[in-house]
């Protein structure tokens, strides 16, 4: 197959900063809240992307099935590096991976990206006196979401209140944790924002 463009499609914009990339974001949810979704071309995109890939940002997302960032941000193969873990947490591995988009894929933007109703923050909250409660390897994981269960306490909606504690938490693990993404952020190459995405309504709202 040759590599030139064989179909009608607009190039891909040209997302290089930070601000690009929380814009092309944005936007893109707006289309996906208003059921106008621009027309992909997946197939073009695929063969533009075989031998490369330049995603303009990494998200981690909770592993949960209604939260498809590709499609609420409304992209095409080859635009987001997605990292899934229950409870949207920056694990070891998971911020290796973020380093892998940033540092060698040079992605202008990380987003941890948490959710309404999350099930993961939930369980937190449910079983904070004794996580060991919890089935499997939950215990392990959910205790990584305890900070945000404490600080959240007296809260009038403490699932929500948990949730977004918890993304900032997220959000400063990864600038504490890898010096590769806080040097990139510090040269003003990247972002790390966080944000909380309405199961109901479809809006991914940041927080700051
Ligand atoms: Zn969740």
């Amino acid at each position: 197959m040759s590599t030139a463009s064989t179909s009608d499609s607009p190039p891909p914009p040209a997302i290089r900063t930070p601000d690009e990339a929380i814009d092309a974001l944005m936007q893109g949810n707006r289309r996906f809240i208003e059921n106008a979704a621009v027309p992909h071309d997946h197939p073009a995109a695929r063969e533009r992307t075989t031998t490369g890939q330049s995603p303009f940002a990494a998200v981690i997302r909770c592993a949960d099935s209604r939260v498809a960032p590709e499609i609420v941000f409304d992209r095409t193969i080859g635009e987001l590096f997605v990292c899934g873990v229950a409870g949207n947490l920056p694990t070891p591995e998971i911020i290796a991976s973020l380093e892998y988009s940033v540092g060698i894929l040079k992605s202008p933007l990380v987003v941890v990206m948490g959710h309404s109703g999350c099930g993961a923050v939930h369980a937190a909250i449910e079983h904070e006196d004794d996580v060991t409660a919890l089935p499997g390897g939950l215990p392990d994981l959910v205790t990584h979401i305890l900070p945000a269960t404490a600080a959240s306490r007296g809260a009038e909606d403490r699932l929500s209140t948990a949730i977004e504690i918890n993304v900032r938490n997220g959000v400063r693990r990864i600038l504490d944790d890898s010096p590769l993404i806080s040097e990139a952020v510090d040269a003003g190459r990247c972002k790390v924002v966080g944000g909380v995405y309405d199961l109901a309504s479809g809006r991914f709202t940041l927080v700051e």
